[in-house]
């Protein structure tokens, strides 16, 4: 059986639900759907979470909530009124939402999730309601009630163990289940939800509790690309890839999905395929635990923004003992993450998000490794970007390295960083923000287009 999720740009209006609807009579197997809240049905429209985030928002304001409120109902309506669903299901959700809004607000986080979960909630109940409205025995099914249980960290609540052996027998249920995305319940018996693009959370973890043969994931894409298609139009599509792989893309950008949302199904090495609602014909991609590979195939390239470096200089480093650990410990204790540490004999540089090193951080970390660490030199380089080359068949090849920096030095990128470090199969490298797209072009000249036969 597989366990199928759609996204939100899938359920954004009518007739978006009846490629759903297709898609789940093309293939008897699709037996669980999970579903997102509406998105947008174009460019400048707007997501129902965040007409429910703004709901909540002026709610806690204790400002009038009716206007948002209608927003938010009429987006649900007129879905309803375009798929021909009966009036008493709009009733039913327009009196569900005032019980929300009306709510106890001393609690911000609890309330704020019980707001934010309704998208997820009335797209799964319009999504049975349209399917058993065209002859598919269709069930909503409340996460719940269904005992998907989650910690009570409101709008960043993680999935409790117990809840696989709960949530297994779905599989038994006739006929399709429709579950809400998103949302699960606390021990207490309040609504939470997971972080942001959450849906994919549940799918994963149904897909694992069910054991499903694949997690089929369809969003609004046709594949997962070797290289953003923005960097190189007609970049290759990819159709299989390892979960390392996938994992290690999307960490530098890659943003179908986030990669820590398909920890559940990874776990559980169940497969998992991106496909396209409006395109079910294509094949998508494959995310797989293992597969062939050719030596030296690179499997892709992706590129993110947003890095900055703290470069500290020592003489006699090396000798040093406990030097790494007590920078560590500083940036620890200063609550700042760091993403690598690439070394020399006499200096280090770590690697760490911009966004985790605000001004007073750096300040005070900069300030700190003065005094604890006395070093000869300390600098804080910003505007970096950081693009990952990664393959399973880059492992043991020979010349990779060689093959990555000529093409940067053809394209006068400087190379800030390099580190082919103890993941195998795959080569970073730091350059400037500014050098990103071509350094990312270059890199794809050199490993993704065939050289001319000499
Ligand atoms: N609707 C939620 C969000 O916009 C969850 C999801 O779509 O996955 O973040």
């Amino acid at each position: 059986m597989k366990v199928i999720k759609f996204g939100g740009t899938s359920l954004a209006d009518a007739k978006q639900l009846s490629k759903v609807l297709s898609i789940v009579q093309a293939d008897p197997t699709r037996r669980i759907v999970v579903v997102s809240a509406p998105g947008k049905r174009f460019k400048d429209d707007t997501k129902v979470t965040d007409l429910l985030i703004g709901l909540a928002e002026v709610a806690l304001a204790g400002a009038p909530t009716e206007g948002p409120l209608r927003a938010v109902l009429s987006r649900f309506a007129s879905i309803g009124t375009e798929a021909g669903l009966p009036q008493e299901l709009m009733t039913e959700i327009e009196s569900d939402l005032r019980a929300r809004v009306a709510a106890d607000r001393t609690n911000r986080g609890l309330f704020m999730d019980c707001i934010k979960a309704a998208g997820e909630d009335y797209s799964a109940r319009i999504t049975a309601a349209f399917f058993r409205r065209n002859g598919v025995a269709a069930e909503y099914v409340n996460p719940g009630a269904a005992g998907l249980l989650l910690s009570d960290d409101f709008g960043n609540a993680m999935v409790l163990e117990e809840s696989y052996a709960r949530l297994a027998t779905l599989r038994d249920r006739p006929g399709v289940v429709v579950f809400p995305g998103f949302f699960g319940i606390t021990r207490q018996g309040h609504v939470a939800t997971f972080p942001r693009g959450g849906s994919d959370i549940t799918g994963a973890i149904l897909a694992a509790a069910v054991k499903a043969d694949v997690y089929e994931n369809f969003t609004d894409v046709d594949s997962v690309f070797a290289m953003d298609p923005r960097i190189v139009p007609g970049a290759p599509a990819i159709s299989l890839i390892t979960y390392r792989e996938m994992r290690e893309l999307a960490y530098a950008g890659f943003g179908v999905f986030h990669d820590e949302a398909i920890v559940p199904a990874v776990r559980a090495r169940i497969p998992i395929n991106i496909r396209n609602t409006n395109r079910p014909e294509a094949p998508g991609t494959m995310i797989v635990p293992e597969r062939p590979y050719d030596s030296g195939e690179v499997a892709g390239i992706a590129s993110a923004d947003g890095f900055c470096a703290i470069y500290i200089d020592k003489y006699l480093m090396n000798r040093e003992i406990g030097f790494g650990r007590r920078l560590l410990q500083i940036l620890e204790e200063e609550g700042v993450s760091y993403e690598h540490t690439p070394s020399g004999i006499d200096s280090l540089s770590v690697i760490v998000r911009d966004r985790e090193l605000t001004d007073e951080r750096e300040r005070r970390i900069t300030e700190r490794i003065r005094t604890e660490l006395q070093p000869d030199a300390i600098l804080v380089e910003r505007g970096l970007a950081l693009i990952m080359i990664v393959g399973e068949g880059m492992h043991y090849t020979v010349g990779m390295a060689s093959r990555a920096t000529a093409a940067l030095t053809q394209a006068s990128v400087n190379i800030e960083m390099m580190n082919q470090g103890s993941s195998e199969i795959s080569m970073m490298f730091g350059v400037k923000a500014t050098d990103r797209v071509r350094a990312a072009q270059a890199l794809y000249q050199a490993f993704f287009t065939p050289t001319p036969a000499a």
